[in-house]
């Protein structure tokens, strides 16, 4: 079993994550996935309280 972070999202354990980051900590999940990503789904993630983008990995948390 591998070495768990403190980070609770179940991707972690997966082999192929559906998400190329992680949601709650930004941790690259499954590098082989490629979306885009803009704005309008940044603000639309931030709404749902995601602190990370799941597709760029940006910090979405606000300062
Ligand atoms: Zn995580
Ligand atoms: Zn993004």
């Amino acid at each position: 079993m591998k070495t768990q972070t403190r980070c609770p999202n179940m991707n972690h354990g997966k082999t192929n994550a559906p998400v190329k980051f992680c949601p709650n900590c930004g941790e690259v999940l499954n590098a082989a996935v490629r979306v885009r990503c803009d704005e309008d789904k940044h603000k639309h993630l931030r709404k749902s309280r995601i602190s990370f983008c799941t597709d760029c990995g940006k910090s979405l948390a606000l300062k």
